[in-house]
């Protein structure tokens, strides 16, 4: 072996490796708008770059960073370009960025309190802390029967609240009730709840993902789910969770919280609310009442690793009953056993997720939140959601293309109109615009489907956007819209 071979976890060579390698990053967000948005490699790509076995002996970490500049980064899609605008964000930071690295730098494994008492009480506090700048319920705080864990994403927080609510009602009624259970959500709803609910074994025919559609901006209406429930109740069924959404994934839809809430109080069922994208604006007290009705939600989850400032992953959730959750996830075997937790003293919260092992997240989360302040984080969100008008009006004002639902947070939804009048013809002429303009590695956005039509989708949220890069995005709009309507 050679001298300079790295030892595992030596200081001197750490203080020395980290350097190059946070020097490498930040050269990497100095030339990020070098690179294709969209990786332009084909598939399989790697494979004839890089040798078929490991290395019997260490390698160089300058030969490996080289490496990753030939051989990695083309095949890389930059989501934290400013020209970014597919999917929803995925935001990194500066302090997420380094609440990472102490993570990493720490690299305890926080499942139970006594394994690192301040992973626990971190999370606790900060998701308090975020509770209050929310203004949830006191009943999500950890002071009363609730309280807030973070999961690793939205589909691990609406996998754990859907396995609470089953347990709780099996309870009641008995395991030969399951094949019973009904669940609701609009057809709107992410596919992570579709995925939950294979998981959680329910009978897939009382998955009840109800239509909405244009009349109702894509929210579920209240009126067709209490026509679902009575009907369900009428056949011998039993309704036992409703799912509703703030800020859907297709078109950043919004379910109306107050009603729906009604009707599952009512019907007893449990009320969950995702707001995996939009829940960041609820920090802005002008976007607060998007939420308004969450008061009656049983838990609630947001996605702090979306457009809230913490690099991926961070999905917080908050629940007002913790029992639940904990008497369907909570194992108690001989060799995690301690004083703390057997005392029933302290939290531990390998009993409010799918995993033993976990991450301690919340100093990202913590940090975040210290070095940007509220503040901080209101107009991160309001520049973006002021670049999202500004691109819809930018987007109205030609008339070639029509605006599809009315802007909600930071999503424009949009088509080119078809000059033939064809539905067809008008998905076929979005996709090859969709094509076109990614094919210029200049932008990357995606798309979806609403009404059997081909809409683009345009996300706002990247760190780094500003102005001047909404508006090239749109240049290119343009453009490419006039080459395929000229070669028609
Ligand atoms: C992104 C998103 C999800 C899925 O998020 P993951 O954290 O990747 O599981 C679920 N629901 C909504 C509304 C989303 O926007």
């Amino acid at each position: 072996m050679e001298e300079s071979a790295l030892r595992a976890m030596d200081a001197e060579q750490l203080r020395e490796h980290g350097h190059k390698m946070v020097d490498f990053i930040a050269d990497y967000y100095k030339t990020i708008q070098n690179f294709p948005v969209l990786s332009q490699v084909q598939p399989g790509y790697l494979e004839k770059l890089l040798p078929d076995s490991a290395p019997d002996y260490p390698d160089s970490l300058q030969n490996v960073l080289d490496d990753v500049t030939e051989k990695i980064l083309p095949g890389v899609t930059h989501w934290q370009s400013p020209n970014y605008f597919a999917y929803y964000p995925a935001n990194s930071s500066i302090a997420g960025f380094l609440g990472e690295m102490l993570s990493a730098g720490l690299n305890i494994v926080g499942f139970s309190w006594i394994t690192s008492p301040a992973a626990t009480e971190l999370e606790s506090i900060v998701l308090d802390w975020l509770a209050k700048a929310f203004q949830l319920p006191e009943d999500f705080y950890s002071s009363g029967k609730g309280g807030g864990v973070i999961q690793g994403t939205a589909s691990e927080a609406v996998l754990v609240v859907l396995l609470a609510a089953r347990d709780k009602i099996l309870r009641r009624l008995g395991r030969s009730a399951l094949p019973k259970l009904v669940m609701y959500a609009s057809d709107q709803t992410h596919a992570a709840l579709q995925k939950a609910c294979q998981i959680a074994g329910l009978n897939p025919e009382l998955c009840k993902f109800l239509k909405a559609d244009s009349s109702t901006n894509y929210a579920l209406s209240p009126e067709v789910l209490s026509e679902a429930i009575s009907n369900d109740i009428a056949g011998g069924l039993v309704p036992f969770f409703l799912c509703a959404t703030v800020g859907t994934t297709s078109s950043a839809a919004i379910d109306p919280l107050p009603a729906l809430g009604k009707i599952a109080k009512t019907n007893n069922l449990w009320f969950h609310v995702d707001a995996a994208y939009a829940g960041s604006a609820c920090i802005c007290p002008e976007y607060r009442d998007y939420f308004d009705g969450i008061e009656e939600s049983d838990s609630f989850n947001m996605n702090a690793h979306k457009w809230f400032l913490t690099n991926f992953d961070c999905s917080v959730l908050w629940v007002k009953d913790r029992n639940s959750l904990i008497q369907s996830l909570s194992t108690n075997p001989e060799y995690l056993k301690n004083k703390a937790s057997q005392g029933n003293m302290v939290v531990d919260y390998k009993d409010w997720q799918i995993p033993l092992g976990r991450r301690f997240r919340s100093l990202k989360l913590w940090m975040v939140l210290r070095l940007y302040g509220l503040e901080g984080l209101r107009s991160h969100i309001r520049n973006h959601i002021e670049l999202a008008a500004y691109f819809e009006e930018l987007v109205s004002q030609d008339k070639r293309f029509k605006v599809i639902s009315p802007l909600s947070f930071s999503l424009v939804c949009f088509r080119l109109l078809s000059p033939l009048n064809s539905e067809d013809h008008g998905n076929k002429l979005n996709r090859d615009l969709l094509d076109s303009v990614n094919s210029t590695g200049n932008i990357f956005i995606t798309h979806t489907v609403l009404s059997g039509e081909y809409i683009l989708r345009f996300a706002v949220g990247a760190p780094l956007t500003e102005r001047r890069h909404v508006t090239m995005a749109w240049q290119i709009f343009q453009d490419k819209a006039t080459a395929l309507l000229e070669s028609l």
